[in-house]
């Protein structure tokens, strides 16, 4: 019998006396998305308010009587009913997962796989690829409008009758380009085949636009959210699905028993109980976004374009030397795209607090003037 490593020689990993991985690793990088020390981050959008000082004493307090030695609920009772109950949803329509991520995956372990095909909307969110990727899932990419970043809808139901993907992923407000899809038009895409189809309000809270009520109507929708953006909790990785309880069913069947622990549980429960907190946040949040939409849009050589979400792209000339600019001069860290199809020149800042985005707006500036200097400009005499 031949080994079953030797066919997988291409995964591009040569270490004697071990068999090979899988082959689709061989196209894949371990995400090292740290940042560096010392600088202002805007760049992986994330709330820049940490939790309230009322709050963090809440979870000291509750620290000290936890059940450290115990395994957590799996499937989070508490707070997948409280979660329910907030959306007027059963229970069982609701899954949590360590961060949004790890549901992403779970759900193209059950749907995905050899034979089977996404279809995203480019660009988006770059790990449905990377999941789908690894899972020998195939990718149909739909490029959305250059100038616009919307969908050609019309393309976009033709593809799904012609190559009946298992999953649709639909981001929205879509990560990087900011932007909603019209919930009519989402409705058509939904409808025009029996794919699973995944809006990814990753963002939703900063919108004012969800999918949720069409849960009821749609068997094939599923909603992602996160507790990572507009409830700060990026660090404890909190998110969920809503689907129908036969769809969750599924996803619960794949996912690891103990990936959302007993502590994360916890605070989300405390932060939900506090909702207030995190709407009054979310409108901060999105009074500061139209704020630093309006400076980049009066800025010279910066296209901006608009967002329903807690970030902007904007595209400039020489991106990638005022992305080095503002990191290594200005100490402020904003995302950069490099060579990503549809985002030649863009750069995304995460809307930050109001002295962040004033100190970004000016860093921005002075960025944009000096790598426009002419050549000649340090060669007086
Ligand atoms: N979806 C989108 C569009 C995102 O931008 C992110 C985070 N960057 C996620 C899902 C996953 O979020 P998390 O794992 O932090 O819940």
């Amino acid at each position: 019998m031949s080994n079953p490593s030797n066919a997988d020689r291409s995964a591009g990993f040569d270490l004697p006396g071990v068999c090979s991985p899988r082959a689709p690793l061989a196209n894949l990088k371990p995400y090292s998305g740290s940042f560096p020390a010392g600088k202002t981050i805007m760049a992986a959008n994330e709330s820049p308010y940490n939790l309230s000082e009322g709050l963090r004493d809440k979870i000291a307090r509750a620290v000290r009587g936890f059940d450290f030695n115990r395994y957590p609920d799996p499937l989070a009772t508490d707070l997948r009913a409280q979660i329910a109950d907030n959306y007027q949803l059963k229970p069982e329509q609701v899954l949590l997962g360590n961060g949004g991520d790890e549901l992403l995956l779970d759900m193209m372990i059950a749907w995905g796989g050899k034979g089977r095909s996404i279809l995203q909307f480019m660009p988006t969110f770059t790990m449905y690829g990377i999941y789908a990727q690894t899972f020998e899932t195939a990718v149909i990419s739909l490029l959305r409008d250059p100038q616009t970043y919307a969908i050609d809808i019309d393309l976009a139901l033709e593809t799904l009758r012609a190559q009946q993907p298992s999953i649709c992923l639909l981001c929205n407000p879509n990560n990087p380009s900011g932007q909603v899809t019209p919930v009519a038009d989402i409705c058509r895409l939904i409808e025009a085949s029996d794919a699973l189809f995944v809006v990814d309000e990753a963002y939703a809270e900063f919108s004012g636009t969800s999918m949720l009520p069409y849960l009821d109507r749609y068997p094939n929708l599923v909603i992602l959210r996160t507790f990572s953006k507009a409830y700060s909790l990026a660090g404890l990785r909190l998110g969920y699905l809503m689907a129908s309880p036969a769809i969750i069913e599924m996803i619960a069947r794949v996912r690891m028993p103990y990936s959302v622990n007993s502590f994360s549980q916890m605070v989300g429960s405390l932060l939900l109980d506090n909702k207030e907190e995190f709407d009054q946040a979310c409108a901060d949040i999105m009074r500061e976004r139209d704020w630093l939409y309006d400076v980049l849009q009066d800025m010279a050589g910066v296209k901006v374009w608009p967002s329903s979400a807690n970030y902007l792209l904007f595209q400039v000339e020489k991106a990638a030397e005022v992305w080095e600019r503002l990191l290594y001069v200005h100490d402020i860290c904003i995302r950069h795209f490099k060579d990503a199809p549809g985002l030649d020149n863009c750069l995304r800042v995460t809307v930050g607090t109001s002295q962040e985005n004033i100190a970004f707006t000016a860093a921005l500036r002075e960025s944009i003037a000096y790598v426009n200097l002419p050549d000649d400009f340090f060669c007086g005499s």
